[in-house]
């Protein structure tokens, strides 16, 4: 979980230029090196890394300098090294962990470590008793992303033209940092209230399948959501080299590791419209998520004969938060992880394992354990999830409209206040931007995040206090976005120097005003 963390942490390290005499020296060997067909290939990949480098961090060392303020690093440092390639073998454990422990230990997991310690279980013995990948899981995840896929590329956004307040359709997404615009097809709201609509269909009418079948094929569906997101950092990795969507906005280090970890496209696309990102970022991870806790639901349905309040609850309070992303998924093209972060392992992997296993673990902790609330602790959670939405959806709302309307817009019924900045681009362009300092941007820099994690701790606290496993959601959203702030706080002061150091004046609190 914190490693989670910490892997998003790893792209802000060092932000140094590659050495000239380096680049020299590789150029002169990929010369030497083309004459078979996998050496032409490689020299092929050669070029593209230089055609990148060399467009994408400019001719002067003041381009150099404004690139570099941007995304992830260029070079990579050995405390790193060693950070990644412990995530790459790692974290497929972690995940692996909470499951099991649930599916062996009912959601204890201390016990599994116990009993290794007492010397009561192997490793071996654990991983035997493990269910392992399945043809049926095999075909529902092949359908799944088929259809999403499908849903996706097949599928032209019309729920805009007659839901009013729904920005859908074809949109612009935030300038890249080689100074393009990209277009994307926002229809995440049409897929999943079709995906939706046709699990219900499946549910109360057809039968084609049973709504526990998520929870029925848990793990052996885990190994093909790992095979997925392996599958497809590789061959954003290998895409990247070969044949990239925009050269300019590749970013290579000396590392191969971290440029698999941490990505090297900024936008792989395939075509012109199947945008990696917006993909896997939204869907199948998070269309997913919705269906999961159905699928839980209706388990404890099927095992108790009745759903737990908590089970409502954490179905209701998620469902807002997954819905609210879908209604406002142009929004989210403007949000860190499309404007800065490049395509690699961490989003491949991160949105086919990390998200849709470890998102979902209160439903899943629900089915091991019903835990029905008084009356009052289940109102004090809604109450938690409600406030913490309103603020997490407000404050994002307030940054959307006044950048929108370029600061011509009323927040809480004034005129806003804000500090102008300006920041140059790779291409050398000069760009003027504004910061909001008034509404929930007045109170903290991150108001946005205060509100995610309250809406966080209320899916936690609707399981009850019997276990730490529901908990895990909390501690990593809390280090997640603890670190994010600080993380883009340093992009932004590079982006903006003395501008933002103005604006760190006059909002000096990042989260909770008097404390952090
Ligand atoms: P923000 O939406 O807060 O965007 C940060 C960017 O906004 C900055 O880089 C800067 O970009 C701009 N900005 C900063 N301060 C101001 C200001 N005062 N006025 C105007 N613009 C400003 O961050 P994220 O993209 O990280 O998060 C979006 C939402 O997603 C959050 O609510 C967060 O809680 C949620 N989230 C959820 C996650 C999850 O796993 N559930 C993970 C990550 C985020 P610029 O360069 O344009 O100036």
């Amino acid at each position: 979980m914190a490693l989670w963390a910490g892997l998003r942490a790893l792209r802000s390290v060092q932000r140094l230029p590659a050495a000239a005499g380096q680049r020299g020296g590789k150029r002169r060997a990929a010369r030497h090196r083309s004459t078979t067909p996998l050496q032409r290939c490689i020299c092929a990949m050669e070029a593209t890394r230089r055609r990148a480098q060399q467009r994408g961090k400019g001719k002067t060392s003041e381009r150099i300098e404004q690139t570099s303020q941007w995304g992830r690093a260029w070079e990579v440092d050995w405390l790193s090294l060693i950070g990644v390639i412990s995530l790459l073998c790692f974290a497929p454990f972690i995940v692996f962990y909470f499951v099991m422990a649930c599916d062996q230990y009912e959601c204890s997991i201390t016990q599994p470590l116990l009993e290794l310690y007492r010397g009561e279980a192997t490793l071996l013995s654990i991983w035997a008793r493990t269910s392992f990948l399945t043809w049926t899981a095999a075909k529902i995840y092949t359908a799944w992303v088929s259809f999403q896929v499908f849903l996706y590329i097949c599928i032209p956004d019309v729920t805009h033209k007659f839901l009013p307040g729904y920005v859908g359709g074809v949109q612009d997404g935030a300038r890249t940092p080689a100074g393009l615009i990209n277009k994307y097809e926002i229809n995440g709201l049409q897929c999943w209230l079709i995906t939706h609509a046709l699990w219900f269909a499946n549910a109360h009418y057809f039968h084609w399948f049973s709504p526990t079948i998520i929870f029925d094929n848990w793990i052996p569906l885990m190994w093909c959501c790992n095979i997925l997101g392996y599958t497809v950092s590789t061959f954003a990795f290998i895409k990247a080299y070969l044949f990239p969507t925009n050269a300019e906005d590749c970013k290579f280090t000396g590392n191969i590791f971290y440029n698999y970890m941490m990505g090297i496209e900024f936008n792989p696309r395939i075509g012109k419209w199947f945008d990696f990102k917006l993909f896997f970022n939204g869907r199948p991870g998070i269309v997913a998520w919705t269906l999961i806790n159905l699928s839980y639901m209706a388990k404890q349905q099927e095992l108790y004969g009745h759903v737990t309040n908590s089970m409502i609850l954490v179905n209701v309070l998620q469902a807002i938060y997954v819905l609210d992303f879908f209604w406002n998924e142009a929004w989210y093209l403007k949000t860190i992880d499309i404007c800065h972060d490049h395509f690699g392992w961490y989003l491949g992997w991160g949105d086919c394992v990390w998200l849709p296993y470890l998102y979902t673990l209160q439903g899943l902790y629900l089915v091991y354990h019903p835990v029905q609330l008084s009356n009052y602790h289940a109102v004090a959670v809604l109450l938690l999830g409600l406030i913490g939405y309103y603020i997490f959806r407000s404050t994002n709302h307030q940054k959307d409209l006044f950048r929108r309307t370029d600061g011509s817009c009323s927040i809480w019924g004034r005129k806003p206040t804000y500090i102008e900045c300006s920041y140059r681009s790779a291409d050398g362009g000069v760009h003027r931007s504004k910061l909001l300092t008034s509404g929930f941007w007045g109170v903290s820099r991150h108001f946005n995040y205060t509100g995610d994690l309250m809406g966080s701790l209320a899916y936690c606290a609707a399981c009850g206090f019997g276990h730490i496993l529901p908990y895990f959601y909390i501690v990593y959203m809390t280090i997640l976005l603890v670190h994010r702030c600080v993380r883009d706080e340093h992009r932004c002061s590079s982006k903006y120097g003395k501008d933002w150091k103005r604006y760190t004046d006059a909002v000096p609190y990042r989260l909770i005003p008097g404390v952090f």
